[in-house]
């Protein structure tokens, strides 16, 4: 998968340029359009992975475009508001928005809020990703893994893993006892293997490990092959 796409429907040229700028900075791949019904012809031949939608737009509200998108997609989506009575509506009324920023706002603070809510949704991503969020819960042991809410649990406990991170267990869960370079465990889990680096695997590694000594602290079955990768050890071999 490439960049994650931010669809911005804003009207005020000066805001839509500093928040395509800001999102554009951050790695973020970036479509802007200025109407309510731009947005939804823009969304239905396109899949925008985040929506930013201004809450007055000039042909229709943007709750009304909410409406119209929620019917359709689970999108991500951030309103942009400008009057006190806006935030009212959206705090008021089950839109389905994720948050809501209101003008004037700094672009620090709302690509802080976006990462903020992608991180939530990733547990539950809209889209289908290369190790996805279907299939049949694979019990190992004492690790379960639920794919279809990207949980891991130790003992029953939810590890709350981070999509990586559970992307990497399911991988090794799935063939246990089989090593993985670093290099097959990125092209597996990872969105962008050419941008990731060697210590980006390990650094995962790492805070796997981490989360499952909070659960135990002697329990370790992600096994360190030296000058290899790493595999899940099959409980009772190790
Ligand atoms: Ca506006």
């Amino acid at each position: 998968m490439s960049k994650l796409s931010v669809l911005i429907v804003e009207d005020e040229p000066t805001i839509a340029e500093t928040l395509i700028y800001s999102l554009e900075t951050e790695g973020f791949a970036v479509t802007h359009v200025e109407t309510g019904s731009g947005a939804i012809d823009h969304f239905r031949n396109s899949k925008p992975d985040f929506l930013v939608l201004d809450v007055g737009l000039p042909d229709m509200t943007g709750f009304e475009v909410c409406r119209e998108i929620r019917k359709i997609s689970e999108i991500p989506l951030l309103f942009l508001t400008a009057r006190e009575s806006e935030i009212d509506r959206v705090v008021g009324l089950e839109l389905g928005a994720d948050d809501y920023v209101a003008k004037p706002f700094s672009p620090r603070e709302l690509t802080a809020r976006i990462h903020a809510i992608l991180r939530r949704t990733w547990r539950n991503p809209p889209h289908t990703e290369k190790v996805d969020g279907c299939g049949s819960d694979i019990t190992l042991g004492r690790i379960t893994l639920i794919p279809d809410r990207y949980e891991a649990q130790c003992d029953g406990e939810d590890l709350q893993l981070s999509r990586y991170e559970f992307g990497m267990l399911r991988v090794f869960m799935e063939h246990p006892g089989r090593v993985y370079t670093r290099d097959q465990l990125m092209d597996l889990v990872w969105d962008e293997p050419e941008a990731a680096l060697d210590r980006t695997v390990d650094a995962h590694i790492k805070t796997l490990r981490k989360k499952l000594h909070r659960i135990d602290q002697e329990f370790d079955p992600v096994k360190t092959h030296r000058g290899i990768g790493y595999s899940f050890s099959p409980p009772g071999s190790a």
